[in-house]
């Protein structure tokens, strides 16, 4: 993978820096945007990671299919060369004083700055019982992590817990390497957030099709880890044999260095529509915010903030709004598309399900709009269904809805 870097560090006076905390996929935008627009003043970006500006996103397929060329470079060095920009990896920023403008790095130097963003990116939920920390049980969050999974024993056992977007994708990834997977799910059906329970129950069969093992309504109660992973235990009194556990059931914003330099969190670092903190000079994006009382874990929010603070940056006056936001799973031959909303209460809900050829749709309506659309197996109505939900078009037959052929759509 050709990722940058060019080390040299400007002789810019650090009082004019942006200082950047993360190289994730926000300041991966971020920057490309920047440059796009000729910001001229210096940049330190400081990076917990080895390798940088990575598409996180490609893990998964990266992970399920070796032999492929799969590019998870988000960086062009020609257009970064254009900026005037100094890197540390594998560096931490340790403490920060947003009023003294300074930073404090794990190497021990210190680092002052005009202005700064935090982009600090999210941390994964590990099982809330106790265990012995071992590499064996962790999270599928960065590129390490994906070197570990390749590695693994031929055949290993594998639980992965959560059957989100990302657990799926990882068990799948896993099951394709080989592996005999467990996936563990504490709802009771698959992808609750995105599907309702009869595409869900079709997507079940499909993972058991495939030789992965479903435990729904269940939790992981406790962890043998002394001195090395050899089974876990469920809340409902099974023990599996298992080498290895991928923790994929949630994230919590990396809010902790925002928090001890006293800028304003909750369940993340709290932005206006500027992307300004509490501190009108420190900004933030990604999953390390909080916008209106909403966290973020989908990168379309995350890249519509990177486009906004590049504008705010060379002095323009963009804001960033919450749009609806649509999700695909990224497994090869098994479609899955769900977007707007599928859990409100008072829906009308219209299902289309095709057992033998194991595909269906899934809409919610309301007041006669679509609010909510689930797609499984085919997927050649989902900008259609999107179309109809952000135009708010009125449904007059449920019937031609259904079979995607409604008239007047946008
Ligand atoms: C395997 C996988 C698959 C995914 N698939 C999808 C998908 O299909 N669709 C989708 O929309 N989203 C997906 N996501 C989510 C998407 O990757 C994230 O929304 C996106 O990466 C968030 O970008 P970010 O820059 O906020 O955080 P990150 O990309 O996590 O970057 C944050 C960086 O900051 C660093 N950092 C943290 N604290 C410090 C510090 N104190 N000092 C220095 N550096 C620090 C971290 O180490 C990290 O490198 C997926 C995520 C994963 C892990």
């Amino acid at each position: 993978m050709g990722i940058i870097m060019s080390p040299d560090l400007t002789s810019s006076p650090a009082g004019d820096t942006l200082l950047i905390i993360g190289y994730g996929m926000a300041t991966a935008r971020l920057l490309n945007r920047l440059a796009d627009r000729g910001y001229p003043g210096p940049i330190c970006v400081v990076s917990r990671e080895n390798i940088v500006g990575y598409n996180r996103i490609q893990l998964t397929p990266w992970l399920a299919n070796p032999d492929a060329s799969i590019d998870l470079n988000l960086v062009n060095p020609k257009v970064m060369s254009r900026l005037n920009i100094r890197l540390l990896t594998q560096t931490d920023v340790v403490s920060f004083s947003a009023d003294l403008h300074q930073a404090r790095l794990s190497d021990g130097s210190q680092l002052s700055f005009a202005q700064a963003v935090f982009a600090t990116g999210a941390q994964p939920l590990l099982p809330a019982c106790d265990f012995k920390p071992q590499p064996a049980i962790r999270a599928f969050r960065t590129l390490n992590d994906g070197h570990f999974l390749r590695a693994l024993p031929k055949r290993s056992r594998v639980a992965v817990v959560g059957g989100g977007l990302l657990g799926l994708e990882a068990a799948w990834g896993l099951g394709q390497l080989g592996h005999q997977v467990t996936l563990i799910h504490r709802n009771s059906h698959l992808l609750n957030r995105q599907l309702s329970h009869p595409l869900a129950s079709l997507l079940a069969n499909t993972f058991i099709k495939a030789g992965i093992e479903l435990r729904l309504n269940s939790q992981v109660s406790g962890i043998d880890s002394d001195p090395l992973l050899t089974s876990i235990t469920l809340n409902t009194d099974e023990t599996l044999p298992v080498r290895c556990l991928i923790a994929a059931a949630g994230i919590r914003p990396n809010n902790d260095l925002g928090q001890q330099s006293v800028l304003a969190t909750a369940q993340g670092i709290q932005v206006n529509a500027a992307l300004q903190t509490s501190a009108g000079h420190i900004f933030a994006i990604g999953e390390c915010t909080e916008f209106a009382g909403q966290t973020f874990g989908l990168v379309a929010p995350v890249y519509a903030q990177a486009e906004v603070l590049a504008q705010r940056l060379m002095g323009g006056s963009a804001e960033f709004a919450v749009s609806h936001s649509e999700t695909r799973l990224k497994i090869s031959g098994l479609d899955v598309f769900s977007t707007g909303q599928i859990s409100h209460p008072k829906t009308q809900v219209l299902s289309l399900v095709d057992h033998h050829q194991q595909r269906g749709r899934t809409l919610h309506l309301l007041n006669n709009q679509l609010i909510g659309a689930e797609l499984l197996g085919d997927l050649s109505l989902a900008n259609y269904f999107n179309d109809l939900i952000r135009t708010q078009c009125p449904i007059n037959d449920n019937r031609e809805l259904l079979l995607g052929r409604l008239q007047n759509a946008a």
